[in-house]
């Protein structure tokens, strides 16, 4: 196997279980005997040694900043269990900390560092699970990890792999970014639902954004549930009205649901009626969230409870200042729009976007339209999306609950 050499003392971080070796930090890489061209291959797995020659790890080798992504600390090679051991450790903690439920069986299964699996999302709806390698070492090990999810999650039949949008694009990738791993059904992705907290929604994990769902937001649309009861609701980036139907749910006395998706907005009628057939106070329209709130603002509209779920504002670090100007534009024209009394629910997922300079932009925006807030709860990841506490740039969902006066 191939194996990394670090310089003197940058060793540390692994020693406190930091999963990541950046290239400044290496000094030698001796090739494995029999291979070809003069650096390891993306994706190929090799053992890191400290300068002193003490055994630091085993993980894949990435082109780029980040060269070595650790998968098992103090030990050479991966044991032969490895997939196997740490997706069903994954698996148990879900299930003791009560998310796998016959009321609930969508949840993450892996979490990227956060499960010890740099590189790799797994998320459970049913009896499917939908993985998305986001390195090329991942991508190499995919036929091992679906054998390992179909082995040791007892609800899961089939495997559908998704990484034609999350692979890196710096070394050509040999094999499918798509399709089944594993199948029992191959009519099964065209109507098939999934329940969380017992409502039921519809998921597309072939057509939709990202695996189809976004289980990131289960506590928080509890939340909404709680706060409903006779409000006027606007749930803004609703997706396939995840927000929405936890408000009808909670008797919500109106929701209007908005997102720039047609295809979004077709599941959320779906939703809506599969779950609430006689519902008519939900409206569902597909539209830009700028040009909707500015239009509504200007018909002399208002709410009692607005939800902001938008898009990763920033997706890198050098894209932030855009960014926190957006979430102060979205959230100053929906903080205008509430009555006096009235609830914000504002999320940003952008990880670069930490939750000060958050709160700042939507502070500043409450500001701008002479509107005084206060801070109701603070809203984050929920439990299946472990943050590593030795990875904390894991951590990347932060929401305010604002009270509006
Ligand atoms: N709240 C949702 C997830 C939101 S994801 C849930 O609980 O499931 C963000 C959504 O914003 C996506 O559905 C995307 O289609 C939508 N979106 C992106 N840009 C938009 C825009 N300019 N106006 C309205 N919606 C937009």
């Amino acid at each position: 196997m191939t194996t990394i050499y670090l310089k003197p003392h940058k060793e540390e971080s692994l020693r406190r279980f930091h999963p990541w070796v950046f290239s400044g930090a290496i000094a030698r890489v001796l090739l494995d005997a029999g291979h070809q061209g003069n650096a390891p291959a993306e994706g190929e797995l090799v053992s890191v040694y400290s300068s002193m020659g003490e055994i630091l790890g085993v993980g894949h080798w990435q082109i780029g900043s980040i060269a070595v992504r650790i998968l098992a600390f103090g030990v050479e090679t991966l044991p032969a269990d490895f997939w196997n051991e740490r997706i069903r450790a994954a698996y148990l903690v879900r299930e003791s900390i009560g998310l796998i439920r016959p009321d609930n069986n969508t949840f993450r299964l892996i979490h990227g560092e956060g499960d010890f699996l740099p590189g790799l999302i797994v998320d459970v709806y049913a009896d499917t699970a939908v993985v998305q390698a986001h390195s090329i070492g991942m991508h190499l090990c995919r036929k091992q990890i679906a054998q390992a999810i179909i082995a040791e999650v007892p609800q899961v039949q089939n495997v559908y792999y998704k990484s034609d949008d999350t692979l890196p694009f710096k070394a050509p990738v040999e094999g499918d970014k798509i399709g089944y791993l594993a199948m029992t059904d191959c009519e099964k992705a065209e109507d098939f639902w999934s329940t969380e907290n017992s409502l039921q929604f519809r998921i597309d994990w072939l057509r939709g954004q990202k695996t189809g769902f976004f289980i990131d937001q289960r506590e928080n649309r509890a939340l909404v549930e709680r706060y409903a009861k006779n409000k006027d609701v606007l749930n803004m980036f609703c997706y396939t009205g995840g927000f929405s139907l936890y408000a009808l749910r909670g008797g919500a006395k109106s929701v209007d649901s908005v997102d720039v998706s047609q295809k979004a907005i077709d599941l959320v009628n779906i939703n809506v009626a599969r779950n609430f057939p006689e519902a008519t106070n939900h409206t569902a329209v597909a539209a830009d969230a700028f040009e909707y709130l500015t239009a509504q603002k200007a018909a002399g509209k208002t709410y009692d409870l607005i939800i902001l779920d938008p898009p990763a504002f920033a997706k890198h670090r050098d894209a932030i200042k855009n960014a926190l100007r957006g979430y102060q534009r979205i959230n100053a024209k929906a903080i205008e729009m509430i009555r006096p009394g009235g609830i914000l629910f504002t999320f940003s997922c952008s990880q670069a976007v930490d939750k000060e300079a958050f709160r700042l932009a939507v502070f500043s925006a409450a500001a701008q339209v002479g509107r005084k807030v206060r801070i109701l709860h603070q809203l984050h990841q929920p439990q299946d999306h472990p943050i590593n506490i030795y990875h904390p740039e894991g951590e990347y969902l932060k929401g305010l609950v604002l009270y509006v006066e």
